[in-house]
């Protein structure tokens, strides 16, 4: 009785939002600073041309 059910699959999703952000990003080939997806230039040192897409995948952890 009164057995409190949450959203389990609500909050996953948000978790795997979370994941992914933190997994999907550019890497700054001249500072290796990270950078946002929408990024275009370096938010450290301003460079344009040096951003490379970061996406490690979801693997199983070893
Ligand atoms: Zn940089």
């Amino acid at each position: 009785m009164g057995v409190a059910i949450g959203l389990p699959i609500a909050d996953a999703a948000k978790k795997q939002l979370a994941m992914e952000r933190r997994l999907f990003f550019k890497v700054c080939m001249n500072c290796g600073s990270k950078n946002p997806l929408v990024a275009t230039r370096c938010r450290k040192c301003g460079r344009s041309d040096s951003l490379r897409l970061k996406n490690r995948q979801t693997g199983p952890k070893k």
